[in-house]
């Protein structure tokens, strides 16, 4: 369906966990969260019920993020139902990649079509830095075994942090080259636990731009806020997020759901709809409420500027 703005909204984000094996500094406190009742937090059962109202709405595509979704037990038999959900032609996961070497095959077999692996440092012990403890030769396993299940192209994140990772972009930029595999730079953005910090560590996708260089333009794909390019002869592309220095609000289509089961229609406001709440009270009213929320919709964020809200969610909570 269209939003008050006109946007096809057919993308809905869901954090299935606010749980993670890892502690990002841009995402997670050091100590990690406080473990919420299970009563507070979304089932599977209510997720599905969930997609399959979105469903009816016209969301045809699901991406499952967290925490690290793979850390959630049955991950696996809820992919296969929401796969099986009609009118869903999409269901791919953003995963940290500690635990997908040995997860990928049943994911894949699942309905698991595309990964998004998330590691910012190609250097083990600067890797280790920056997630408070993560091994990286696990995530190099998870990547190879999901190239090996042919799940392309598989798609790297990273963040970009002045001053701790910036030097690695042209090394990140080579892996495109003999691999089917995407790379994405995406801006770091002031929420959570980087709200203090972001500022003065920001550096710009035109700046990584810039640093790589010969990069050249694709034709965009419109159904995503990736800014695609590719390096002569390359077999993968490298894409720029610029949630920051550009807005790509106006091409917008998605909803998010936390783990709590708020409907979030804009990451950075924190405007939520108790979905849960209505699912346990009656649930024949999400169809409704999901319909009044993707009216909701805001035009716009409104990061670094006078209009900015200061998040109370960790990006762990919301998913990113
Ligand atoms: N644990 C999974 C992972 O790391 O891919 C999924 C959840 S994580 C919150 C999703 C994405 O959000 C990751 O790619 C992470 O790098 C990104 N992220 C978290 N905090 C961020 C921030 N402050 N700015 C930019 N990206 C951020
Ligand atoms: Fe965990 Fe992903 Fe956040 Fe890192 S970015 S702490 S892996 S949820």
């Amino acid at each position: 369906m269209k939003d008050g703005y006109s946007r096809k909204i057919n993308y809905m984000r869901i954090s299935i966990t606010d749980l993670c094996n890892l502690r990002c500094q841009y995402c997670m406190p050091e100590k990690g969260i406080h473990k919420k009742d299970h009563r507070e937090m979304l089932s599977f059962e209510e997720i599905t019920e969930i997609v399959k109202s979105a469903a009816r709405l016209g969301i045809d595509k699901i991406r499952l993020t967290g925490g690290e979704p793979l850390v959630k037990k049955d991950i696996v038999k809820l992919i296969e139902k929401i796969a099986s959900i009609e009118g869903i032609k999409d269901v791919a996961l953003t995963t940290n990649g500690l635990l997908l070497k040995d997860m990928a095959k049943d994911l894949h077999q699942a309905g698991l079509k595309r990964v998004n692996i998330s590691i910012d440092s190609l250097k083990p012990d600067r890797y280790e830095e920056i997630t408070r403890g993560g091994k990286l030769n696990q995530v190099l396993d998870g990547i190879q075994e999901a190239l090996h299940l042919k799940m392309a192209p598989v798609k790297l994140n990273v963040v970009v942090i002045g001053g701790v990772n910036e030097d690695e972009v042209e090394d990140f930029a080579k892996l495109t080259v003999n691999d089917n595999i995407d790379v994405r730079f995406i801006e770091l953005m002031p929420v959570g636990e980087a709200s203090g910090w972001a500022k003065e560590r920001f550096i710009s996708n035109e700046e990584v731009k810039r640093r790589i260089g010969g990069l050249i333009p694709l034709i965009n794909d419109t159904s995503g806020p990736a800014r695609l390019y590719q390096l002569p002869g390359a077999k993968g592309r490298i894409g720029f997020i610029n949630p920051i220095s550009e807005h790509f609000c106006g091409a917008c289509n998605r909803i998010r759901l936390t783990s709590d089961g708020k409907l979030k229609p804009c990451l950075h406001s924190n405007h939520e709809i108790d979905l849960l709440k209505v699912l346990k009270e009656d649930p024949r009213h999400v169809d409704e409420v999901l319909q009044r929320a993707i009216l909701s919709k805001p035009e716009k964020h409104y990061l670094y500027t006078t209009e900015h809200e200061i998040g109370h969610r960790n990006m762990s909570e919301i998913g990113g």
